[in-house]
């Protein structure tokens, strides 16, 4: 029996372990399908406090799971595919079943991805899922981006402060994102559109860095080759709370918390994208870890007390 176990690997899933393990409560962290969770898809991050001339996003998660390992935390490369939130809480791996008295859910949300194979290899490499974190990178540049909801439009405002044009395709004539996000976008001068068009490919996964595009117009059949330094994918969100959905509050999937990281599950509390889908950064992640390894002991020390 676990004292705390911990599902997911990020940012928020290592800082609950580093402050649990530290309250010597000899964490369990199951490291789930991403191990490192989005970080380590990325390069080099420079908005993370400490870090004055940046990290690579592997390495920063890779430094905050030696930092909990070192305090004592466990770490298995393993995900849950069921759980049973009845307390005490089993969860269960391909390998095993482990039960726990407390559970923190740190397992993330995984941006959607076009599925292309040249969009995996260049991932880090010129084709981003977050502009905050890199659009910096792309000062002077052209950059895509694809989608045509809220996210394709507050990712292209956003990088405009950098890119010298950003050409957002879509696959429709028309945008799913709200009036007033789809107005600013339509109106910016450094902002340009492609309807009706997907991306068929990225080039070039051999050099590691993107130099163009080819672009599909679904209406006329056209196929074209697009000049371009960056892709950023702004096609939503998918929360990795499947194994949950059935037993705890959630809203669009997303974990519904109150009072700092509980859920509606007593002992069952929750921490970073998993429950955030409007902040998203590697140090809210950090911050609502740490919050719920606090919350996580205060439970199971009134939990000891009232035994
Ligand atoms: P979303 O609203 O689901 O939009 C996803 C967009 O990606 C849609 O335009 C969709 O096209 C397109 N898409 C999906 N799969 C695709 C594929 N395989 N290939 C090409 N295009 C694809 O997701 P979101 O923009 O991430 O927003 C999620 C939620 O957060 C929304 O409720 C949104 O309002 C909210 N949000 C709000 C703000 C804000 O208010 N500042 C900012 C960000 C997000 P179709 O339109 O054809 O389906």
């Amino acid at each position: 029996m676990y004292k705390v176990i911990i599902l997911g690997s990020g940012c928020a899933g290592s800082t609950a372990a580093i402050y649990a393990a530290r309250a010597n409560l000899s964490p369990l962290v199951l490291e789930g399908h991403e191990p490192g969770g989005q970080l380590s898809l990325t390069t080099l991050v420079e908005n993370y406090p400490g870090f004055p001339d940046g990290i690579d996003g592997p390495e920063l998660v890779q430094r905050m799971k030696e930092q909990a390992q070192r305090f004592g935390a466990e770490y298995r490369m393993e995900t849950v595919v069921e759980a049973d939130l009845n307390h005490p809480f089993t969860v269960r791996t391909a390998a095993a079943s482990y039960r726990t008295l407390s559970l923190i859910i740190a397992s993330g949300a995984s941006a959607r991805l076009l599925g292309l194979e040249s969009e995996k290899r260049l991932i880090g490499y010129g084709v981003s899922t977050c502009a905050t974190c890199d659009g910096f990178f792309f000062r002077g540049q052209r950059v895509a981006v694809i989608g045509g909801g809220d996210s394709a439009m507050e990712e292209s405002l956003f990088l405009t402060k950098f890119a010298d044009s950003v050409t957002i395709i879509h696959r429709r004539d028309e945008l799913r994102a709200s009036k007033i996000m789809a107005a600013r976008a339509l109106s910016h001068p450094k902002i340009n559109f492609l309807w009706d068009t997907v991306v068929t490919d990225i080039l070039d996964p051999e050099k590691k860095r993107v130099e163009s595009i080819r672009v599909r117009n679904l209406k006329t059949g056209e196929e074209s080759q697009v000049p371009m330094e960056g892709v950023f994918v702004a096609i939503g969100h998918t929360p990795n709370s499947e194994a949950f959905r059935d037993q705890v509050k959630t809203h669009g999937g997303y974990i519904s918390v109150h009072g700092g990281s509980r859920t509606s599950v007593e002992g069952v509390f929750a921490a970073g994208d998993i429950h955030d889908h409007v902040y998203r950064q590697a140090v809210t992640a950090a911050g609502a870890g740490c919050r719920a390894a606090i919350d996580a002991e205060k439970y199971l020390e009134n939990l000891a007390h009232s035994d």
